[in-house]
């Protein structure tokens, strides 16, 4: 049996976790053993009586930034439990999050990630531990817990043993199938007619090569036509 991919996540708000992780494919792997989850309690690292884990900004302006001295105490908890995982902050200012990024988080022993509140944390704990950052998205979450789930769920379905079918993920969105930048082609199931409208014919010709190609000029059209950015890249990397 593989290593167990492991999950710490360092946040203020622990008992969101698992939360939808445990439930569909990723909480019967998660049941199964197939990884595992650690979420560490962020308050518990704070400061005084009342645990403060944020103070204002230096430089003025709004809102609370976690502060450096808490975070890493937390983040030294966390790599004493686990010394071998990656740290991830999830940010708004971090890379986007692509499927390529995934698919190697989904080989790595696991991962360690931070969830910010606030404002966010300070710049120089970062900066200590060097922290890669992560962003799920071009706008902002109120904290980096959701953030995290997605992350964390993008690379649980990846690995082994948690798809029944894991063909499925070669040939999704943005999968590696000879054409790593494309979206999907659409889905038809059950009835052969809705609302008048009937299931293209081809895929009810049981011709595969035909189906093959439909399916392709499908996937090329909904990528021109809804992400000129992906489609640039498919077609430079055909030439
Ligand atoms: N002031 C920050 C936003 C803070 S939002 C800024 O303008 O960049 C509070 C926390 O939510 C962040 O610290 C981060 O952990 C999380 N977060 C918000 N949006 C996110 C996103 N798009 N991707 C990843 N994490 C996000």
């Amino acid at each position: 049996m593989p290593a167990q991919w492991r999950a710490q996540v360092i946040s203020l708000f622990p008992e969101m976790f698992p939360g939808p992780l445990g439930c569909s494919l990723a909480g019967q792997a998660l049941r199964q053993g197939l990884w595992s989850l650690d979420p560490i309690d962020l308050r518990t690292h704070g400061i005084g009586p009342h645990r403060k884990v944020d103070d204002t900004p230096y430089g003025g302006g709004s809102g609370m930034v976690m502060r450096a001295d808490v975070i890493a105490s937390a983040l030294n908890e966390a790599s004493n439990k686990n010394p071998d995982l990656p740290i991830y902050y999830m940010s708004p200012r971090g890379k986007p999050l692509q499927q390529t990024d995934v698919q190697t988080l989904a080989l790595q022993p696991g991962c360690t990630i931070l969830c910010g509140r606030f404002e966010g944390v300070d710049q120089r704990v970062l900066d200590y531990f060097s922290v890669q950052e992560v962003s799920i998205g071009d706008y902002i979450l109120s904290g980096g817990e959701l953030a995290a789930m997605a992350m964390i769920d993008a690379c649980v379905r990846l690995l082994p043993g948690v798809l029944a079918n894991p063909e499925a993920t070669v040939e999704e969105s943005f999968g590696a199938h000879g054409h790593g930048c494309l979206l999907e082609y659409p889905h038809y199931t059950q009835p052969a007619e809705f609302e008048g409208m009937a299931v293209p014919d081809v895929l009810r010709s049981g011709n595969h090569a035909h189906i093959r190609a439909w399916r392709l000029a499908q996937a090329e059209a909904a990528t021109q036509k809804r992400r000129p950015d992906l489609w640039q890249r498919y077609t430079a990397a055909k030439k």
